[in-house]
């Protein structure tokens, strides 16, 4: 089988104390809206099982664990203004986190070439030592630091959810052997995200961030996919891509000011995918985090869904290039492009943000149509 997946009624039991954007409606909404797209017919299901103390001691501290295991089970609080936790808190942060690591090493072992992981609460605000920004359990940390204990040498994550994964990118700031790629609003919460964050010692240029200002949609985040992250992957060679797919830079998302679409997410997991393809055998596991519009939710999960499940290159009759199914030809704004020259900046001396030959140098500019 192509797809496996993880989907479980134990991700809707994480419950907040009152009304809150990061509630259970949005898993029956994936939930209904994947089955009613054939999710069943067309993937397998992974079992959820709770992540044991040593998988999430990978990138979690000892003493945040035990202070999760004490004040977690059972009970009902806050960890931060953001941040609940509900009686059932406790298994569904285990569940997702485990399922996540589980469906991960299936991929990387060839049991499956593609993974969904349809979880919550999502990780990718958590830190080492805290949680934060609706985040328990790093479940993209964990799962790619499982992914490098079962022998994957190197392991990208890419961040396309609308809120800068602060704690993805810390856990791994000064790990060469795990590259970070974020593309998120910027000035926006969390605060970080800035072009300049690239990593430190030996992990110097595997964290690259690119921010976009409000207003920006389809054109300015696929820019920064054509520009600056398939070049990074390919240089990179990951053996697994993982994806942080958050769906809160929809335009129809109430907590963000992103413009995109299900065309847009579409063409994102297009462009990975042929990645993925090229580099990494394949294999690729996007595992849910953000996005709180339940129609656009649900439909851009669909697209995404139909991407990950279409057979692999080899059964293909003709392969291009990561632009199939493209999406739009539109210029990027001003404002697009000069966040991906940030980037590319920050990045200078890595092959691949070296300007293409014949174009103009950094400090030469193009003058306006
Ligand atoms: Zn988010």
């Amino acid at each position: 089988m192509a797809l496996g997946y993880v989907l479980d009624d134990v991700f809707v039991r994480h419950r907040p104390p009152g009304p809150h954007p990061e509630r259970p409606e949005r898993l029956v909404a994936v939930r209904d809206g994947l089955r009613a797209a054939g999710l069943e017919q067309r993937g397998h299901l992974v079992a959820v099982r709770a992540a044991r103390e040593e998988e999430l001691g990978r990138v979690h501290t000892a003493a945040y664990l035990a202070d999760m295991s004490r004040y977690l089970p059972g009970k009902s609080g806050w960890l931060d203004p953001d941040t609940y936790f509900g009686p059932e808190s406790w298994d569904a942060a285990l569940a997702a986190a485990g399922a996540t690591l589980d469906l991960t090493t299936a991929v990387l072992d060839g049991r499956f070439r593609r993974g969904l992981a349809l979880v919550r609460p999502p990780g990718h605000h958590a830190e080492a030592d805290r949680a934060m920004g609706f985040c328990l359990f790093n479940n993209a940390a964990v799962s790619a630091a499982a992914a490098r204990a079962a022998g994957a040498a190197r392991v990208a994550v890419v961040d396309w959810d609308v809120h800068h994964g602060n704690g993805t990118q810390n856990i791994f700031y000064d790990d060469p052997t795990v590259l970070y790629l974020s593309v998120h609003q910027y000035p926006f919460y969390p605060g970080t995200g800035a072009a300049d964050e690239i990593g430190a010692g030996a992990g110097r240029g595997a964290t690259v961030n690119v921010g976009l200002p409000a207003g920006c949609g389809d054109t300015e985040v696929l820019g920064a996919f054509d520009r600056v992250f398939v070049p990074a992957l390919m240089d990179f060679r990951p053996d697994l891509v993982l994806i942080s797919a958050g769906f809160d830079a929809h335009r129809a998302d109430p907590l963000a000011g992103l413009r995109m679409t299900e065309a847009g997410y579409r063409a994102m997991a297009e462009r990975l995918c042929w990645v993925a393809d090229q580099v990494a055998g394949g294999r690729l596991v996007a595992l849910l985090e953000g996005g709180y519009d339940l129609g656009a939710l649900s439909r851009s999960l669909v697209e995404v869904l139909d991407v990950l499940d279409r057979p692999g290159p080899r059964d293909r009759r003709h392969h291009d290039g990561p632009r199939e199914d493209a999406g739009p030809d539109d210029q990027p704004s001003r404002e697009g492009r000069a966040a991906v020259e940030r980037t590319l900046a920050a990045h200078r001396g890595q092959p691949w943000a070296e300007p293409p030959p014949g174009s103009l140098g950094p400090g030469e500019s193009r003058p306006e149509a």
